[in-house]
């Protein structure tokens, strides 16, 4: 079924200018080398699809023809990436921390929270659960309903996402008390949990930088875009919700397309969303306009470039945003009716810099 909404999955794509959008949940947010070179393949065969990361650690494939969604799903099928129906997609909305290790026990807990989910109440849409229990917490400002982290001793932890305390637990009553928190708050009648803490506890950010790290390599993408070519050639990948894949135990990567493995590099903080043509309420493309002021943003500011007031590439607020409407770009919500070549020639008066 096609729909237009704004939660598209696999089952249940969303219309777009370009095509349909496909949302795909990776099992336990990996990827096996296998699964990328099959993924890059079946977007290969839609002609001009295109595949990015999603703020929600899921992969988001666009530009497919309605008629070829049906073999898109067989084909996401034999690579293990499709759920059996679109309500068990729907309620898998689980973030798993990219920093596991193989003997902490997130992996156990994630796939038996998948497992479980069947059980668990009807939950709204949005609804879902981060299961952060590696060495340390990292998806704490990541959204999430119910989480389950270790507390300073090492100890597991179901907390509700907004509360500052969690119940401890064990490995064998993790998700009997996650499934009770779901219970408890579908009865308070919420939409998200966040909403039934008035003094919400905000976890602290995590900021990782792609390069080498403990656990691999962290690969960054120009706005979240994976190039075919280069999701065929990654390997094995962790999906993360920081617009990068960590590659498990790789200590080197060749240059490939469309990568930043530099922490400096200001496209790392250059946020830009589809804009026009290929979607609908674009007023003007914004991706070409995005990338031509990068080089000249100040250091360590970011900058979110909008092809409407919608803002979807980025949630949080940037240091600069430029939003397109009917009468030209609007810089930081004051000076409107900018044209794209004046912004280029004019990037000191952009960032304040001369
Ligand atoms: S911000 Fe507007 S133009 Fe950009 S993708 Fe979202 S709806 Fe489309």
């Amino acid at each position: 079924m096609i729909v237009k909404g704004w939660c598209p999955g696999a089952w249940r794509p969303m219309m777009a200018e370009d095509g349909l959008i496909l949302r795909i949940r990776p099992p336990e947010g990996r990827l096996s080398a296998m699964q990328a070179q099959g993924l890059a393949a079946l977007a290969r065969k839609e002609g001009q699809a295109r595949i990015s990361l999603t703020s929600r650690a899921n992969l988001q494939m666009r530009g497919v023809k309605p008629e070829r969604h049906e073999p898109l799903l067989r084909g996401l099928a034999e690579l293990g990436l499709l759920d059996d129906d679109e309500a068990t997609e729907t309620a898998r909305n689980i973030i798993v921390t990219p920093f596991w290790q193989a003997d902490d026990g997130t992996l156990k807990l994630a796939h038996a929270l998948a497992e479980a989910l069947p059980e668990f109440p009807a939950l709204p849409g949005k609804f879902g659960f981060a299961i952060d229990c590696g060495a340390r917490p990292v998806l704490g400002d990541v959204s999430a309903d119910i989480r389950l982290e270790r507390n300073a001793a090492g100890r597991l932890l179901v907390r509700a996402d907004g509360s500052e305390t969690g119940d401890e637990v064990t490995e064998t009553t993790a998700i009997p008390r996650m499934k009770a928190l779901a219970e408890w708050f579908l009865a308070q009648g919420g939409r998200r949990m966040r909403q039934l803490f008035p003094d919400a506890h905000k976890q602290p950010g995590f900021a990782p930088a792609p390069g080498p790290c403990e656990a691999g390599i962290l690969v960054g993408f120009t706005f979240g875009e994976i190039p075919l070519e280069t999701l065929a050639r990654l390997g094995e990948m962790r999906l993360t919700p920081w617009r990068m894949v960590l590659l498990p135990g790789v200590e080197t990567l060749p240059e490939m397309p469309g990568t930043i493995l530099n922490q400096n590099d200001p496209m790392l903080r250059v946020f830009a969303c589809t804009g026009a043509p290929n979607c609908a309420q674009g007023f003007a493309p914004v991706r070409d306009l995005a990338a031509g002021l990068a080089a000249h943003l100040p250091a360590e500011a970011s900058l979110h470039v909008s092809g409407c007031g919608k803002g979807c590439a980025h949630q949080t607020p940037a240091n600069f945003t430029l939003v397109a409407g009917t009468e030209g770009f609007t810089l930081n919500g004051t000076r409107a009716g900018l044209d794209p070549a004046w912004l280029l020639s004019h990037p000191g008066e952009v960032f304040g810099t001369e």
